[in-house]
């Protein structure tokens, strides 16, 4: 199978024109193969949930209300993709709200770092369900999966690192069949899961890395990252006039170019893709046609 793996991040979901332009996208340019769709957390999202996670520690009553704050924000975006009062993704975005309370309205001590990845998580689970009904919805045969089971890890929070060998193996176990069926496949980008069931988190802006590994284990023909730049550009262009789109550059140069500060892409992305000789491309989602 040439499996394609498209990676969204926030920016490219923040409201529900994002949502629709994303959906889009994979009409065009992701159904004429079996295709797995990693997503982050809308806009600006995981740094408001950070924010929850400081007050739990200070005044949770406080955490509670920005958490609701942020349950309205995507509840918004379901009304304003015209999701009827009683369909099931306000139920959904619920559930997920409710698990982070508990953790917040638990009064057992618990570390900093695990309440952070128990919380955090939110962010991508909501996202991903509010995709997932979308595609649904325009008709397309998209399945859900948590990533907690596919993604396992050592219990080192917020900085987690992946069992390769479980990991594989739940990934091709538990997509390749969905795929064999034409289902299109979304997943939650940046989180995993310990053995005991523990949700833990890859690092800040680490849905990339996410993509990288489900394309590793599936061996895809590709993968790409669906940015607000039209490639890799030679320097941040929020901060300098004169930059200019690279075409292409080797495995090295672009290791090279995370470590030494690029944020286009997560510096943990590039490695697996390399040892499975896997190509990356970076495209633009406001002008996807463009080579990237
Ligand atoms: N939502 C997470 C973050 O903002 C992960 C990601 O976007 O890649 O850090
Ligand atoms: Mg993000």
């Amino acid at each position: 199978m040439s499996i394609q793996v498209f990676k969204f991040g926030g920016a490219s979901v923040k409201n529900h024109e994002g949502i629709r332009n994303v959906a889009n996208i994979i009409q065009t340019y992701g159904v004429q193969k079996p295709l797995v769709i990693v997503v982050s957390a809308t806009g600006k999202t995981t740094n408001q949930l950070e924010e929850v996670i400081k007050q739990k520690f200070v005044q949770s009553d406080q955490a509670v209300q920005l958490l609701k704050a942020i349950q309205e924000k995507h509840n918004h975006i379901a009304q304003e993709l015209e999701f009827e009062a009683d369909h099931s993704i306000y139920q959904e975005i619920h559930e997920h709200i409710v698990e982070a309370e508990w953790v917040i309205e638990e009064d057992r001590e618990m570390p900093f770092d695990y309440a952070y990845d128990q919380i955090v998580s939110v962010g991508e689970l909501i996202s991903s369900r509010i995709l997932h009904r979308w595609l649904e919805k325009i008709g397309l045969h998209a399945e859900w999966l948590d990533a907690r089971e596919l993604i396992l890890t050592n219990d080192t929070y917020r900085d987690a690192r992946i069992q390769w060998n479980e990991t594989n193996q739940k990934i091709q176990s538990r997509i390749l069949p969905l795929l064999k069926t034409g289902k299109i496949i979304i997943t939650q980008g940046f989180i995993g899961s310990t053995s005991e069931n523990n949700t833990t988190t890859l690092g800040r802006e680490g849905s990339d890395y996410t993509a990288a590994i489900l394309s590793s284990a599936l061996q895809a023909e590709a993968m790409t990252i669906w940015k607000d730049v039209p490639g890799i550009l030679t320097a941040d262009p929020a901060k300098f006039v004169n930059v200019t789109k690279l075409d292409r550059l080797s495995y090295t140069e672009a290791i090279e170019m995370t470590y030494y500060g690029a944020k286009v892409i997560h510096p943990k992305t590039i490695q697996p893709l390399k040892l499975k000789s896997i190509p990356l491309y970076v495209k633009s989602f406001i002008s996807p046609e463009g080579d990237g």
